[in-house]
């Protein structure tokens, strides 16, 4: 059961991501995609190396390979043939004898160490070591990256770009992920213009779905743009709807606060069980979330800043959920405030900030500008939050606070 709707007072956002992701499984459905294809989507299950990498011992030099043992005397060592990467060298190095031997070429049998050019002299078909090496000496042995059989990525994860070249590097070229999850996109509001058009009086431009888009399409998601909907019940009803039966989770912007509420609220309480919330966060504050009559609702407030902050907040581990993404920690760093930040107990704020290190390496930060929720600006310019816990009061200069930076973040 969804947390109570009349839970009193604000509610810590601790416990509306409890409610949230206490409710909420992982789409059981993958599909196998081309690596290519598979960025930034969730593996749906373990993948384990079907090969030893590297396959074998191989030079991590251009140079000469040997046994190291005929290093010892001061005598020249016969050059008897060449080993490149890709067309090794088919014979075997026997007493007194050296291969020539490229980076990843591998080492032919009977050599065990590999000197690199720069420290022989070579003298037609007689190579002269100038020191003595080890055993082992520059070669990449077989599996010392991945033994064959290993567990190369967990289920669970998000694929970045270094997870596909190892996926690549074991010689699998598609994988299974979880299926793209299906969100729809509603903005609501009479004031609302589509940019490019002339603005209507009273009228503002429509700005919210464009980060909202970005930050499903960053997260593999596929989106569905119903638009923007008038605030009247018929057109409320059948946007809540379309999108309710094509989508795994619906997502809206404006008429979630007060004045707006039980507009919204009687339609969506016509189609499921939503909670409306004040979350103790700021910018932000009310929320709804809860279940149309198939798809998962969060309904963000207008606010330009306020539904860019608790899309962040609370629906990127909504969709991380869902899409049975290994739960990870956000990041925080702790910085000095470089000004005093005004601040008042009660909500916990998301300020927008700026932070740097001085000469000295200490890191500061410092709010970015106006921190009201409609001005866009101090997002598009900040590269952190400053996050001040819930019943924290104004924060003087110097004092130490936690910042979270932008760019570890969906942005
Ligand atoms: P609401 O949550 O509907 O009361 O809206 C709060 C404020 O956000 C109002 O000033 C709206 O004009 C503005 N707003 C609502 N939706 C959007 C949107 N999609 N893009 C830009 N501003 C919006
Ligand atoms: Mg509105």
């Amino acid at each position: 059961m969804i947390a109570s709707c009349d839970t009193p007072g604000l509610l810590p956002i601790f416990q509306a991501l409890k409610a949230m992701l206490s409710n909420i499984s992982p789409l059981k459905d993958s599909q196998s995609l081309p690596l290519l294809e598979a960025y930034s989507r969730v593996l749906a299950s373990d993948v384990i190396s079907p090969i030893q990498v590297p396959p074998a011992d191989n030079s991590a030099m251009d140079g000469y390979a040997m046994r190291a043992e005929d290093l010892t005397s001061n005598e020249p060592l016969e050059l008897i043939g060449v080993s490149m990467a890709g067309t090794p060298f088919t014979g075997e190095v026997t007493l007194g004898q050296c291969v020539r031997i490229m980076t990843g070429a591998i080492v032919p049998k009977g050599a065990n160490a590999v000197v690199m050019q720069e420290n022989t002299q070579v003298d037609k078909q007689l190579v002269r070591f100038l020191e003595p090496v080890s055993k082992g000496n520059s070669i990449r042995r077989a599996g010392e990256d991945i033994e064959c059989g290993e567990l190369v990525l967990q289920k669970g994860l998000r694929l970045q770009g270094a997870h596909l070249s190892l996926l690549a590097s074991v010689g699998i070229a598609e994988v299974e992920v979880v299926r793209p999850i299906t969100v729809g996109l509603i903005a609501t509001g009479d004031e609302l213009t589509p940019p490019g058009q002339p603005l209507a009086p009273g009228g503002i431009y429509e700005s919210n779905r464009y980060a909202l888009h970005a930050m499903l399409s960053r997260l593999g998601a596929r989106v569905i743009d119903f638009g923007i909907v008038k605030d009247d019940k018929p057109s409320l009803r059948q946007a809540f709807k379309n999108a309710d039966c094509q989508c795994d989770l619906v997502i809206s912007s404006g008429g979630v606060s007060v004045g707006d509420a039980d507009f919204v609220k009687d339609i969506l309480d016509e189609m499921g069980q939503i909670n409306f919330w004040k979350v103790a966060i700021k910018p932000g504050k009310p929320f709804a979330f809860g279940k149309l009559s198939k798809a998962w609702f969060c309904g963000l407030p207008g606010n330009p800043v306020s539904s860019y902050v608790t899309f962040q907040q609370l629906v990127v581990p909504v969709l991380q959920k869902l899409a049975g993404e290994q739960a990870t920690e956000a990041e925080y760093f702790v910085a000095q405030a470089a000004t005093a930040i005004h601040k008042r107990p009660g909500r916990a704020d998301y300020q927008r900030g700026i932070y740097y290190r001085d000469e000295a390496g200490t890191l500061w930060v410092k709010p970015n500008g106006k921190q009201g929720s409609g001005i866009m600006s101090s997002i598009a310019h900040a590269n952190c939050y400053i996050v001040l816990a819930q019943d924290h009061g104004d924060i003087a200069m110097g004092q130490h606070v936690k910042i979270q930076p932008m760019n570890g973040m969906v942005s």
